[in-house]
C-alpha cells in the first residue's frame, strides 16, 4: 500500500503506481514544488468575462475557463462585425 506523496494518507486505488490519492493532492503537491524550485507566485485573477475569481500560475490568463474564453471569442467577433456593419452606413 502506498501513500499519498501531498497528504501522507494511504492510496485506496487499485493500481498501485498513483503517487496521490487523488486529482487535488497531485494539483496541490506540484503547485506546491513549483512553488519552492521555481519561485511562482499563483496569481489570483478575476475572469474578464463572468467576474469569478480564480488562481492560475499563468501570465496570460484572464478567462476562469475555456467556456468564457470561448464565450469572450464570440462576443468579440460578433462586436467586430457590428463595428464594421456600422462602419460600413456610415
Ligand atoms: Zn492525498
Ligand atoms: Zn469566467
Amino acid at each position: 500500500m502506498e501513500n499519498c506523496l501531498h497528504c501522507g494518507k494511504e492510496i485506496q486505488w487499485a493500481n498501485n503506481k498513483k503517487k496521490y490519492c487523488g486529482p487535488k493532492c497531485s494539483k496541490a503537491y506540484h503547485t506546491a514544488k513549483l512553488r519552492e524550485t521555481k519561485g511562482i507566485v499563483e496569481r489570483t485573477v478575476t475572469c474578464a468575462h463572468c467576474g469569478e475569481v480564480f488562481t492560475t500560475w499563468s501570465m496570460q490568463k484572464v478567462y476562469c475557463g475555456w467556456e468564457c474564453n470561448n464565450a469572450a471569442q464570440t462576443e468579440r467577433k460578433k462586436k467586430l462585425v457590428e463595428e464594421k456593419r456600422n462602419a460600413d452606413l456610415l
